[in-house]
Protein backbone atom coordinates (compact mmCIF):
# COMPACT_ATOMS: atom_id res chain seq x y z
CA UNK A 1 0.00 0.00 0.00
CA UNK A 2 1.52 3.70 -1.00
CA UNK A 3 0.79 5.84 2.17
CA UNK A 4 1.77 9.34 0.64
CA UNK A 5 2.57 11.96 3.50
CA UNK A 6 0.97 15.07 3.15
CA UNK A 7 2.75 17.97 1.74
CA UNK A 8 1.35 21.40 1.64
CA UNK A 9 1.27 23.58 -1.54
CA UNK A 10 1.89 20.91 -3.82
CA UNK A 11 -1.08 19.45 -6.18
CA UNK A 12 -1.98 15.95 -6.74
CA UNK A 13 -3.46 15.52 -10.53
CA UNK A 14 -5.43 12.58 -10.56
CA UNK A 15 -8.15 10.89 -12.47
CA UNK A 16 -10.15 9.91 -9.48
CA UNK A 17 -10.48 10.97 -6.06
CA UNK A 18 -11.79 8.99 -3.62
CA UNK A 19 -13.00 10.32 -0.23
CA UNK A 20 -13.20 7.65 2.25
CA UNK A 21 -11.39 4.11 2.76
CA UNK A 22 -13.96 2.02 4.12
CA UNK A 23 -14.75 -1.38 2.32
CA UNK A 24 -16.84 0.76 -0.39
CA UNK A 25 -13.76 3.42 -1.41
CA UNK A 26 -11.33 0.59 -1.29
CA UNK A 27 -13.95 -1.63 -3.94
CA UNK A 28 -14.33 1.16 -5.92
CA UNK A 29 -10.46 1.24 -6.56
CA UNK A 30 -11.01 -2.23 -8.25
CA UNK A 31 -13.60 -1.30 -10.24
CA UNK A 32 -11.98 1.47 -11.51
CA UNK A 33 -8.58 -0.01 -11.75
CA UNK A 34 -10.07 -2.13 -14.32
CA UNK A 35 -11.01 0.29 -16.23
CA UNK A 36 -6.96 1.96 -16.37
CA UNK A 37 -8.34 4.86 -13.71
CA UNK A 38 -6.08 5.48 -10.91
CA UNK A 39 -7.13 6.62 -7.94
CA UNK A 40 -5.72 8.41 -4.86
CA UNK A 41 -7.67 8.08 -1.75
CA UNK A 42 -8.38 10.22 1.25
CA UNK A 43 -9.07 9.06 4.80
CA UNK A 44 -9.64 10.98 8.28
CA UNK A 45 -8.48 8.12 10.12
CA UNK A 46 -5.12 6.70 10.55
CA UNK A 47 -5.72 3.11 8.95
CA UNK A 48 -8.39 1.84 5.86
CA UNK A 49 -11.35 -0.09 6.52
CA UNK A 50 -13.77 2.38 7.66
CA UNK A 51 -16.39 1.10 9.78
CA UNK A 52 -15.40 -2.41 9.28
CA UNK A 53 -11.86 -1.79 10.89
CA UNK A 54 -12.84 0.85 13.03
CA UNK A 55 -16.62 0.10 14.80
CA UNK A 56 -15.93 -3.92 14.50
CA UNK A 57 -13.10 -5.40 13.25
CA UNK A 58 -13.45 -9.20 15.18
CA UNK A 59 -16.97 -9.21 14.57
CA UNK A 60 -18.06 -11.81 12.15
CA UNK A 61 -19.87 -10.91 8.92
CA UNK A 62 -22.15 -13.34 7.66
CA UNK A 63 -23.63 -11.29 3.98
CA UNK A 64 -20.84 -10.44 2.19
CA UNK A 65 -21.69 -12.91 -1.44
CA UNK A 66 -19.02 -15.60 -1.51
CA UNK A 67 -17.88 -15.88 2.08
CA UNK A 68 -20.15 -17.51 4.77
CA UNK A 69 -18.10 -15.95 7.70
CA UNK A 70 -15.20 -13.59 7.46
CA UNK A 71 -14.47 -10.09 9.95
CA UNK A 72 -14.67 -6.68 9.61
CA UNK A 73 -10.75 -6.25 9.43
CA UNK A 74 -10.68 -9.68 7.45
CA UNK A 75 -12.56 -8.35 4.80
CA UNK A 76 -10.44 -5.07 5.22
CA UNK A 77 -7.43 -7.06 4.58
CA UNK A 78 -9.18 -9.13 1.37
CA UNK A 79 -9.86 -5.88 -0.09
CA UNK A 80 -6.50 -4.56 -0.15
CA UNK A 81 -4.76 -7.94 -1.38
CA UNK A 82 -7.70 -7.48 -4.27
CA UNK A 83 -6.66 -4.07 -4.83
CA UNK A 84 -2.99 -4.52 -4.69
CA UNK A 85 -2.65 -4.44 -8.71
CA UNK A 86 -3.82 -1.21 -9.44
CA UNK A 87 -1.93 0.82 -7.16
CA UNK A 88 -4.15 3.02 -5.36
CA UNK A 89 -2.17 6.05 -2.95
CA UNK A 90 -3.46 6.93 0.01
CA UNK A 91 -3.56 10.03 2.52
CA UNK A 92 -4.51 8.93 5.77
CA UNK A 93 -4.92 10.64 8.50
CA UNK A 94 -6.51 13.54 6.58
CA UNK A 95 -9.95 14.92 6.02
CA UNK A 96 -11.31 16.70 2.52
CA UNK A 97 -12.77 19.82 3.68
CA UNK A 98 -13.07 22.15 0.91
CA UNK A 99 -14.39 20.83 -3.26
CA UNK A 100 -13.83 23.38 -5.70
CA UNK A 101 -15.87 22.91 -9.05
CA UNK A 102 -13.16 24.18 -11.99
CA UNK A 103 -14.20 22.00 -15.38
CA UNK A 104 -17.65 21.99 -16.93
CA UNK A 105 -20.77 20.03 -16.78
CA UNK A 106 -19.38 17.67 -19.64
CA UNK A 107 -15.69 17.99 -18.87
CA UNK A 108 -15.74 18.08 -14.96
CA UNK A 109 -12.32 19.36 -13.24
CA UNK A 110 -12.22 19.74 -9.23
CA UNK A 111 -9.63 20.95 -6.55
CA UNK A 112 -10.03 19.57 -2.84
CA UNK A 113 -8.16 20.58 -0.12
CA UNK A 114 -7.29 18.64 3.10
CA UNK A 115 -7.16 19.64 6.86
CA UNK A 116 -3.33 18.91 6.13
CA UNK A 117 -3.08 21.06 2.94
CA UNK A 118 -2.88 18.55 0.50
CA UNK A 119 -3.86 19.63 -2.54
CA UNK A 120 -5.84 17.32 -5.43
CA UNK A 121 -6.89 18.32 -8.71
CA UNK A 122 -8.98 15.74 -10.04
CA UNK A 123 -11.74 15.07 -13.02
CA UNK A 124 -13.90 13.11 -11.01
CA UNK A 125 -14.41 12.30 -7.14
CA UNK A 126 -16.11 9.28 -5.44
CA UNK A 127 -17.44 10.61 -1.86
CA UNK A 128 -17.35 6.86 -0.08
CA UNK A 129 -17.97 8.71 3.56
CA UNK A 130 -20.04 6.56 4.55
CA UNK A 131 -21.73 8.08 8.30
CA UNK A 132 -19.17 10.63 7.72
CA UNK A 133 -16.33 12.16 9.86
CA UNK A 134 -14.96 9.89 12.57
CA UNK A 135 -14.80 12.46 15.14
CA UNK A 136 -13.69 12.20 18.83
CA UNK A 137 -16.07 11.83 21.68
CA UNK A 138 -15.05 14.80 24.60
CA UNK A 139 -14.74 14.89 27.90
CA UNK A 140 -16.88 17.03 29.39
CA UNK A 141 -14.52 19.08 30.98
CA UNK A 142 -14.49 22.73 31.79
CA UNK A 143 -12.43 25.11 29.46
CA UNK A 144 -10.81 21.48 27.52
CA UNK A 145 -10.79 24.10 24.10
CA UNK A 146 -8.45 26.43 25.49
CA UNK A 147 -5.68 23.89 24.95
CA UNK A 148 -6.34 22.21 21.48
CA UNK A 149 -5.10 22.67 18.53
CA UNK A 150 -1.07 23.20 19.47
CA UNK A 151 0.98 21.59 17.06
CA UNK A 152 4.32 20.89 19.35
CA UNK A 153 2.51 18.11 21.15
CA UNK A 154 1.42 20.59 24.35
CA UNK A 155 -1.94 20.96 25.45
CA UNK A 156 -4.78 18.55 24.37
CA UNK A 157 -5.16 16.05 21.34
CA UNK A 158 -7.69 13.32 20.47
CA UNK A 159 -5.46 11.76 17.97
CA UNK A 160 -2.06 10.73 17.58
CA UNK A 161 -1.29 12.06 14.19
CA UNK A 162 2.85 11.59 14.69
CA UNK A 163 4.01 10.11 17.43
CA UNK A 164 7.30 12.45 17.14
CA UNK A 165 5.60 15.35 18.62
CA UNK A 166 4.92 13.27 21.89
CA UNK A 167 8.62 12.95 22.63
CA UNK A 168 9.91 13.96 25.81
CA UNK A 169 6.39 15.49 27.44
CA UNK A 170 4.60 14.79 30.12
CA UNK A 171 1.84 12.80 29.22
CA UNK A 172 -1.52 11.93 30.85
CA UNK A 173 -3.45 9.49 28.55
CA UNK A 174 -7.23 9.25 29.56
CA UNK A 175 -9.35 6.38 28.76
CA UNK A 176 -9.89 2.41 29.05
CA UNK A 177 -9.95 0.88 25.83
CA UNK A 178 -7.38 -0.02 22.86
CA UNK A 179 -6.94 3.55 22.13
CA UNK A 180 -5.91 4.43 25.22
CA UNK A 181 -3.96 1.50 26.00
CA UNK A 182 -2.19 0.87 22.46
CA UNK A 183 -1.10 4.80 23.02
CA UNK A 184 0.48 4.51 26.05
CA UNK A 185 2.40 1.40 25.12
CA UNK A 186 3.72 3.00 22.39
CA UNK A 187 4.47 6.25 23.46
CA UNK A 188 5.67 5.01 26.86
CA UNK A 189 9.67 4.56 25.33
CA UNK A 190 9.48 8.25 23.49
CA UNK A 191 7.80 10.44 26.53
CA UNK A 192 9.52 12.07 29.43
CA UNK A 193 6.38 10.28 31.86
CA UNK A 194 3.34 8.44 30.73
CA UNK A 195 0.56 8.35 33.31
CA UNK A 196 -3.19 6.27 32.08
CA UNK A 197 -5.52 7.61 34.06
CA UNK A 198 -9.07 5.63 33.97
CA UNK A 199 -12.45 5.39 36.22
CA UNK A 200 -12.03 2.05 37.22
CA UNK A 201 -9.15 -0.84 37.55
CA UNK A 202 -11.11 -3.20 34.19
CA UNK A 203 -10.16 -2.60 31.17
CA UNK A 204 -11.41 -3.04 27.77
CA UNK A 205 -8.57 -3.19 26.35
CA UNK A 206 -6.94 -6.31 24.37
CA UNK A 207 -5.70 -8.02 27.74
CA UNK A 208 -2.14 -8.58 26.24
CA UNK A 209 -1.93 -4.89 25.49
CA UNK A 210 -3.40 -4.71 29.67
CA UNK A 211 -0.81 -6.67 30.96
CA UNK A 212 2.15 -5.08 29.01
CA UNK A 213 1.29 -1.97 30.77
CA UNK A 214 0.80 -3.40 34.25
CA UNK A 215 4.28 -4.83 33.48
CA UNK A 216 5.15 -1.46 33.06
CA UNK A 217 3.44 0.12 36.08
CA UNK A 218 4.76 -2.72 38.54
CA UNK A 219 8.52 -1.99 37.13
CA UNK A 220 7.98 1.74 38.05
CA UNK A 221 8.24 2.84 33.77
CA UNK A 222 4.92 4.34 34.07
CA UNK A 223 2.13 5.44 36.68
CA UNK A 224 -1.43 3.93 36.55
CA UNK A 225 -4.44 6.31 38.25
CA UNK A 226 -7.69 5.37 38.67
CA UNK A 227 -10.32 8.32 38.78
CA UNK A 228 -12.09 11.09 36.58
CA UNK A 229 -10.09 14.66 35.58
CA UNK A 230 -12.66 17.42 36.68
CA UNK A 231 -10.58 20.52 35.30
CA UNK A 232 -7.62 21.72 34.04
CA UNK A 233 -4.57 23.96 35.12
CA UNK A 234 -2.57 26.37 32.34
CA UNK A 235 -1.63 29.00 31.33
CA UNK A 236 -2.83 30.65 27.80
CA UNK A 237 -2.68 27.07 25.83
CA UNK A 238 -0.07 25.90 28.08
CA UNK A 239 -0.68 22.94 29.91
CA UNK A 240 0.35 22.36 33.38
CA UNK A 241 -1.56 19.49 35.05
CA UNK A 242 -4.74 18.09 35.47
CA UNK A 243 -7.59 18.09 38.76
CA UNK A 244 -8.94 14.81 39.22
CA UNK A 245 -10.92 13.17 41.84
CA UNK A 246 -10.70 9.28 42.56
CA UNK A 247 -13.96 7.37 43.34
CA UNK A 248 -13.69 8.13 46.90
CA UNK A 249 -14.23 11.41 45.68
CA UNK A 250 -10.86 13.13 47.19
CA UNK A 251 -8.95 15.31 44.99
CA UNK A 252 -5.72 14.92 43.44
CA UNK A 253 -3.37 16.24 41.30
CA UNK A 254 -1.55 14.81 37.80
CA UNK A 255 1.35 17.14 36.47
CA UNK A 256 1.62 17.28 32.43
CA UNK A 257 1.57 19.27 29.68
CA UNK A 258 0.23 17.07 27.09
CA UNK A 259 -3.77 15.43 27.88
CA UNK A 260 -4.53 12.51 25.67
CA UNK A 261 -8.36 11.63 25.97
CA UNK A 262 -9.48 8.56 24.36
CA UNK A 263 -13.21 8.19 25.09
CA UNK A 264 -14.25 6.71 21.57
CA UNK A 265 -15.19 7.84 18.54
CA UNK A 266 -18.98 9.07 16.91
CA UNK A 267 -19.43 9.51 13.31
CA UNK A 268 -20.25 13.11 12.38
CA UNK A 269 -21.27 14.48 8.59
CA UNK A 270 -18.90 17.19 8.98
CA UNK A 271 -17.93 19.21 5.80
CA UNK A 272 -19.67 17.49 3.16
CA UNK A 273 -22.62 19.33 4.23
CA UNK A 274 -21.43 22.32 2.78
CA UNK A 275 -21.03 21.39 -0.67
CA UNK A 276 -23.59 21.89 -2.40
CA UNK A 277 -25.27 18.12 -3.11
CA UNK A 278 -28.47 18.69 -2.11
CA UNK A 279 -28.21 16.81 1.12
CA UNK A 280 -31.82 14.94 2.14
CA UNK A 281 -31.31 13.97 5.81
CA UNK A 282 -27.56 13.93 6.00
CA UNK A 283 -27.47 11.68 2.99
CA UNK A 284 -26.42 12.58 -0.64
CA UNK A 285 -29.21 11.54 -3.39
CA UNK A 286 -27.58 10.33 -6.01
CA UNK A 287 -29.24 8.69 -9.21
CA UNK A 288 -28.93 4.63 -9.26
CA UNK A 289 -27.77 4.14 -12.93
CA UNK A 290 -24.43 5.70 -12.09
CA UNK A 291 -24.55 6.54 -8.40
CA UNK A 292 -23.72 10.29 -9.56
CA UNK A 293 -24.91 13.22 -7.37
CA UNK A 294 -26.27 16.61 -8.48
CA UNK A 295 -23.03 17.96 -9.57
CA UNK A 296 -22.02 16.04 -12.82
CA UNK A 297 -18.59 14.36 -11.89
CA UNK A 298 -18.81 13.67 -8.28
CA UNK A 299 -20.38 10.47 -7.37
CA UNK A 300 -21.90 8.95 -3.99
CA UNK A 301 -20.94 5.39 -3.25
CA UNK A 302 -21.85 3.12 0.35
CA UNK A 303 -23.30 4.38 3.40
CA UNK A 304 -23.30 8.07 2.30
CA UNK A 305 -25.92 8.12 -0.77
CA UNK A 306 -29.80 7.63 -0.71
CA UNK A 307 -32.20 6.52 -3.02
CA UNK A 308 -35.19 5.05 -3.22
CA UNK A 309 -34.44 1.39 -2.09
CA UNK A 310 -31.05 2.03 -0.84
CA UNK A 311 -29.91 -0.79 2.18
CA UNK A 312 -26.99 0.17 4.24
CA UNK A 313 -25.24 -3.03 3.39
CA UNK A 314 -21.28 -3.72 2.26
CA UNK A 315 -22.66 -5.11 -0.42
CA UNK A 316 -24.91 -2.75 -2.04
CA UNK A 317 -21.73 0.17 -1.73
CA UNK A 318 -19.99 -2.70 -3.81
CA UNK A 319 -22.94 -2.74 -6.70
CA UNK A 320 -22.53 0.86 -6.90
CA UNK A 321 -18.75 1.51 -7.13
CA UNK A 322 -19.18 -0.68 -10.19
CA UNK A 323 -21.67 1.30 -11.93
CA UNK A 324 -20.14 4.54 -10.79
CA UNK A 325 -16.80 3.32 -12.47
CA UNK A 326 -18.53 3.15 -15.74
CA UNK A 327 -19.45 6.90 -15.79
CA UNK A 328 -16.51 7.83 -14.54
CA UNK A 329 -14.70 6.30 -17.38
CA UNK A 330 -16.90 8.40 -19.38
CA UNK A 331 -15.35 11.82 -18.13
CA UNK A 332 -11.64 10.34 -17.70
CA UNK A 333 -12.00 8.83 -21.39
CA UNK A 334 -14.31 10.72 -23.45
CA UNK A 335 -12.77 9.12 -26.53
CA UNK A 336 -12.91 5.47 -25.43
CA UNK A 337 -15.62 3.59 -26.02
CA UNK A 338 -16.18 0.54 -22.99
CA UNK A 339 -16.73 -2.92 -23.75
CA UNK A 340 -18.31 -5.13 -21.35
CA UNK A 341 -15.83 -8.04 -20.35
CA UNK A 342 -15.84 -10.62 -17.95
CA UNK A 343 -12.82 -11.08 -15.40
CA UNK A 344 -13.08 -14.96 -15.91
CA UNK A 345 -12.38 -14.54 -19.60
CA UNK A 346 -11.03 -11.11 -20.03
CA UNK A 347 -6.98 -11.46 -20.99
CA UNK A 348 -6.94 -7.48 -20.91
CA UNK A 349 -8.36 -7.54 -17.26
CA UNK A 350 -6.37 -10.41 -16.12
CA UNK A 351 -3.34 -8.06 -17.29
CA UNK A 352 -4.08 -5.58 -15.18
CA UNK A 353 -4.90 -8.07 -12.61
CA UNK A 354 -0.88 -9.32 -12.80
CA UNK A 355 -2.52 -12.85 -13.71
CA UNK A 356 -2.21 -13.65 -17.19
C1 LIG B 1 -21.47 -2.88 14.36
C2 LIG B 1 -21.76 -2.88 12.88
C3 LIG B 1 -22.03 -4.07 12.23
C4 LIG B 1 -22.28 -4.09 10.85
N1 LIG B 1 -22.53 -5.28 10.23
C5 LIG B 1 -22.75 -5.31 8.89
C6 LIG B 1 -23.01 -6.54 8.21
O1 LIG B 1 -23.08 -7.61 8.83
N2 LIG B 1 -23.19 -6.52 6.85
C7 LIG B 1 -23.15 -5.34 6.12
O2 LIG B 1 -23.29 -5.38 4.89
N3 LIG B 1 -22.94 -4.16 6.76
C8 LIG B 1 -22.73 -4.11 8.10
N4 LIG B 1 -22.53 -2.91 8.74
C9 LIG B 1 -22.58 -1.68 7.92
C10 LIG B 1 -21.28 -1.52 7.13
O3 LIG B 1 -20.18 -1.47 8.00
C11 LIG B 1 -21.38 -0.26 6.29
O4 LIG B 1 -22.44 -0.42 5.37
C12 LIG B 1 -20.08 -0.02 5.54
O5 LIG B 1 -19.00 0.18 6.42
C13 LIG B 1 -20.23 1.21 4.66
O6 LIG B 1 -19.02 1.35 3.99
P1 LIG B 1 -18.57 2.76 3.41
O7 LIG B 1 -17.28 2.49 2.70
O8 LIG B 1 -19.71 3.35 2.65
O9 LIG B 1 -18.36 3.71 4.68
P2 LIG B 1 -17.52 3.59 6.03
O10 LIG B 1 -17.20 2.19 6.35
O11 LIG B 1 -18.29 4.39 7.03
O12 LIG B 1 -16.18 4.36 5.68
C14 LIG B 1 -16.22 5.73 5.38
C15 LIG B 1 -14.83 6.33 5.55
O13 LIG B 1 -14.85 7.68 5.08
C16 LIG B 1 -14.03 8.47 5.92
N5 LIG B 1 -14.43 9.88 5.77
C17 LIG B 1 -15.64 10.43 6.03
N6 LIG B 1 -15.64 11.74 5.73
C18 LIG B 1 -14.40 12.02 5.27
C19 LIG B 1 -13.78 13.21 4.81
N7 LIG B 1 -14.41 14.38 4.72
N8 LIG B 1 -12.46 13.15 4.43
C20 LIG B 1 -11.79 11.97 4.51
N9 LIG B 1 -12.34 10.81 4.93
C21 LIG B 1 -13.63 10.84 5.30
C22 LIG B 1 -14.27 7.89 7.30
O14 LIG B 1 -13.18 8.17 8.16
C23 LIG B 1 -14.38 6.38 7.00
O15 LIG B 1 -13.17 5.68 7.14
C24 LIG B 1 -22.29 -2.87 10.11
C25 LIG B 1 -22.02 -1.66 10.76
C26 LIG B 1 -21.77 -1.66 12.14
C27 LIG B 1 -21.48 -0.34 12.82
Amino acid sequence: MTIAAAIEGETIVTDALIIGAGPCGLFAVFELGLLDIKAHLVDILPKVGGQCAELYPEKPIYDIPGFPLVTGQGLVDNLMEQIKPFGATFHLNQMIEQIEVLGSAEAPRFRLRTDAGTVFETKTVLIAAGGGSFLPKKPPIPGIEAYEGRSDGGGVHYAVRKMETFRDREILIVGGGDSALDWTLNLQPIAKRVTLMHRRDDFRAAPHSVEQMRALVASGAMDLRLGQVMGLKGEGNELHGAICRDNAGTEFEIACGTMLPFFGLTMKLGPIADWGLNLHENLIPADTEKFETNVPGIFAIGDINTYPGKLKLILSGFHEAALAAQKVHRYVYPEKRLTFQYTTSSSALQKKLGVA
